[in-house]
């Protein structure tokens, strides 16, 4: 398995050779290779059956030059603190091409939610907070959902924070966690908005990649972003071709239902079984998803999916990573070579970090905006980005991953 952390440097020294970077630079580059605090705490949980069991959990805070640190919490046995600092380092590009007053941070427990009882995972929620507690809050570091955390576990993480800061002011305390239940201080669309921020930015970029209007798509993942990217990009005409989850991918040449799909996954848990009732699908393996001939690929699952020994079947005009890191630094390599556009994470999964951010906003000034205007917002931003990204790439003759890292270097220096 590739470290997600020496991939994310890797970026970095690509970036650093282009020439605007060269003449800008002035240490950012150096102090953008360590983060400023990477902490791992202990979190003992008393378990149902009465023994204790010690939890390894991390805060990564890596740059805070433009905001509070910012981030997700991500649950996942593989978890472990390379990844976190290199989702921690995206996360800091990623506000900063967003033009958010955000820095980037990223959490992690290393727990397979799935052999936890809910009164465990409320537990173990609870002592990440309590372990954590002095580094956290609205002005400092806030953290949001990631991979198998979700508005409830938000929620849990709020109330423990309450508690333990005994700070009177509801509202900072609401802001110090976002991608809550909409009843305790969640912003409108902050659910979907990953998905539908990518594809705001796909949109957006659409006739420059020379993409057709109606676009064959594939997505890899089924999960929070995957779902939604789905249901979207059907409902706004598109044609989405294959979806997977964890299990293996269902395919259909002449489109998915997605209604039918998503309908499916909540009455079994999962994708599989799906084309036993759906005899015009057929199943089909996660490499085999990948190699599907379409417009639109959109890895929407984890780290490292697309790499040097997969990244030549690509047979995708385009693609939009709505994952983080799940193209390697040589898988990116090649499909620059063979002409196949990467829309990349920074940029395309952006959506989901800036709609926290105004649900921040909305907590801090005690208001709850309509969903249309949380989506008009979103689109200007997603747009803005989108476009300013092309533009740095253009003048630099590179890709867009170094289009966005280029912006986001730009800004994060001038506010140094
Ligand atoms: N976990 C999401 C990401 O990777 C969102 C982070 C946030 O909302 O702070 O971008």
């Amino acid at each position: 398995m590739q470290n997600p952390f020496e991939n994310a440097m890797k970026q970095l020294d690509s970036v650093s050779k282009i020439a605007k970077i060269k003449s800008l630079n002035g240490g950012l580059i150096a102090q953008l290779r360590a983060p400023n605090h990477d902490i791992k705490i202990s979190i003992p949980v008393k378990m149902d059956d009465g023994s204790t069991k010690v939890f390894e959990g991390y805060r990564v805070q890596y740059n805070n030059v433009l905001g509070p640190y910012k981030g997700g919490i991500r649950y996942h046995p593989k978890t472990e603190i390379n990844d976190v600092k290199a989702l921690a380092f995206w996360m800091t590009i990623k506000c900063a091409v967003a033009n958010i007053p955000m820095g980037g941070g990223k959490g992690g427990i290393t727990v397979d939610p799935k052999n936890l009882s809910k009164s465990e995972l409320e537990k173990l929620s609870r002592g990440w907070v309590r372990g954590l507690s002095d580094v956290l809050g609205p002005y400092k570091d806030v953290p949001a959902p990631d991979v198998n955390t979700t508005a409830e576990i938000m929620a849990w993480m709020v109330d423990e924070f309450g508690k333990i800061t005994k700070n009177k002011n509801t509202n900072e305390v609401k802001a110090a966690f976002t991608g809550k239940p909409i009843d305790k201080g969640g912003s409108e669309g902050r659910d979907g908005a990953t998905g539908l921020g990518g594809f705001y930015v796909f949109d957006a970029l659409r006739e420059e990649l020379k993409l057709p209007k109606k676009c064959k798509v594939v997505i890899q993942g089924f999960g929070n972003v995957g779902g939604n990217a789905a249901r979207i990009f059907a409902e706004q005409g598109h044609t989405v071709i294959a979806v997977s989850d964890s299990h293996g991918a269902i395919f259909n040449e002449s489109g998915l239902d997605i209604k039918k799909v998503e309908a499916h996954k909540k009455k079994t848990g999962g994708l599989k079984d799906f084309s036993k009732e759906n005899l015009q699908t057929k199943n089909i393996t996660n490499e085999e998803l990948l190699a599907l001939s379409c417009d639109l690929l959109v890895p929407a699952a984890f780290e490292n999916v697309i790499t040097d020994t997969n990244a030549h079947k690509i047979r995708a005009k385009a693609i939009l990573e709505l994952a983080n890191g799940p193209i390697t630094p040589k898988a990116d390599e090649i499909l620059f070579k063979n002409n196949i556009p990467v829309i990349p994470d920074v940029l395309a999964n952006s959506g989901g970090v800036t709609v926290s951010y105004f649900e921040w906003e909305q907590n801090l000034k005690n208001e709850h905006w309509t969903e249309q205007k949380v989506f008009e917002k979103l689109r200007l931003v997603m747009e803005d980005a989108s476009r300013k990204t092309l533009e740095k790439a253009e003048e630099s003759k590179t890709s867009l991953r170094m289009g966005a890292f280029i912006l986001a270097l730009e800004r994060i220096r001038g506010k140094m």
